[in-house]
């Protein structure tokens, strides 16, 4: 991933730094997260911070210690690489992904989401936008977004 001078700038200007956490103030996406557009991509902030430091995507999963979706400050306590199965585990530990949605539907492939994202997701796609960004939105894949959107998962959702 090639950064520009501008990117890197817009980048550096929506970042609060506080004694703990450095807060984005740019846009966030859906969960939460910081985001930031490049070339017409939806990049995370905190996948940035730590492409920054270390020249490469934090591999598999970018992780927030500090249980902060916006803060892109790198460091163990806080934007770290780990397991994905980590942020899962640590997600269920401080209960943050429970919706109180009924089970329904809970156990298929788009196991990530829940009734209200799903109707979210086929009005971003109504307003046309790419399967690819959305997915990047909702932290699935572009197939499970095509899904969504088609009816085959999800249907009872309206
Ligand atoms: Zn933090």
């Amino acid at each position: 991933m090639k950064f520009t001078e501008e990117f890197i700038h817009r980048f550096r200007s929506r970042i609060t730094k506080t004694q703990t956490c450095w807060l984005w103030t740019g846009s966030l996406d859906y969960k939460g997260y910081g985001a930031i557009s490049l070339s017409g991509q939806m990049l995370k902030a905190h996948r940035v911070a730590f492409h920054l430091r270390y020249g490469r995507w934090p591999s598999p999963c970018g992780l927030h210690g500090c249980d902060t979706p916006r803060c892109v400050r790198v460091g163990k306590a806080h934007v770290h690489e780990g397991t994905c199965a980590d942020n899962t585990a640590q997600m269920m530990r401080r209960s943050r992904n429970y919706t109180g949605e009924p089970r329904l539907g809970i156990s298929n492939s788009a196991a990530k989401l829940t009734p209200r994202k799903v109707r979210s997701i086929r009005r971003l796609r109504k307003s046309r936008m790419a399967l690819a960004a959305i997915g990047v939105l909702f932290g699935i894949s572009q197939s499970q977004v095509h899904n969504v959107v088609a009816g085959r998962h999800w249907r009872h959702v309206r």
